[in-house]
């Protein structure tokens, strides 16, 4: 078995894991680039990979989203296994972070119709609680329902603990959150789905078709972007290649992804 990404330093122990992947259309992931040439060289359909984080730090173990869980097929749905594979018990799991309510992100919070993570609180934003209740019958809201007394649901940004923080960043969603952690070797931004591929670092117009707030999206991945590139933090993207960590460089007037070396 290969192992998976591994970062550790002073009380941090950040690992990333592959859920799997999925197919996407062009249509649907590659919204808003105009005419852009590069995304025009992309195939009509193409594979997406789905990476989360798992987070030690202070004693407490933290998972950043689920994954797809049993609601996909073969290619996805990895998450809990490798999880065990690692030597982490789901019973371990102090704080699931539930970047937003899609499928491909909180899946996997149910296996065998009860809560994976049964000791976890699993944290969302009270927009996105709302926004997921508009679809009573959608397979997000059926699983949310099953976590139900596990649930916490946060208002405003909230630091869940002493180097953890988890910042609102609206537009691919109304509640999506990004995971902030800051460690005396520098700063982590588990954004999630606030981008796409690499390259809308590049083109922050480029969102999934189904981007709740287009407006907002380009906003919060500039804002990122700036601060990123400004405080040489550390990105995490959930849907970019293996591992999805990297920086962000200015070429030229340019700013463009920069994947750390494995
Ligand atoms: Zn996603």
């Amino acid at each position: 078995m290969k192992r998976p990404f591994e970062i550790e330093c002073e009380s941090l122990r950040m690992i990333v894991f592959s859920d799997g992947v999925f197919s996407v259309t062009k249509e649907f992931f590659l919204a808003g680039a105009g005419n852009d040439q590069e995304v025009e060289r992309f195939p009509d359909d193409f594979e997406v990979a789905l990476n989360f984080v798992y987070l030690q730090i202070g004693g407490k173990h933290i998972l950043i989203d689920a994954g797809f869980g049993e609601t996909s097929g073969q290619e996805s749905g990895h998450l809990l296994t490798k999880l065990n594979q690692s030597g982490i018990n789901p019973h371990m799991i102090d704080y699931v972070v539930l970047s937003h309510s899609h499928i491909d992100h909180i899946g996997g919070v149910v296996k065998n119709d009860k809560p994976a993570f049964p000791n976890a609180t699993h944290i969302i934003s009270k927009k996105e609680w709302l926004y997921a209740e508009k679809a009573l019958d959608s397979k997000s809201f059926k699983v949310l329902n099953k976590i139900l007394t596990l649930l916490k649901v946060i208002e405003r940004d909230t630091e869940i603990l002493p180097s953890v923080l988890l910042k609102h960043t609206p537009g691919h969603t109304p509640g999506h959150l990004t995971v902030e952690v800051r460690m005396n070797n520098g700063v982590y931004l588990i954004t999630n789905d606030v981008f796409n591929i690499p390259y809308s670092i590049s083109n922050t117009n480029l969102r999934v078709v189904l981007e709740e707030n287009p407006i907002k999206g380009v906003r919060t991945r500039n804002q990122l972007i700036q601060l990123a590139h400004k405080e040489q933090v550390f990105i995490h993207s959930c849907h970019f290649p293996y591992p999805g960590l990297g920086t962000i460089e200015k070429v030229n007037s340019l700013y463009q992804w920069k994947p750390i070396e494995i």
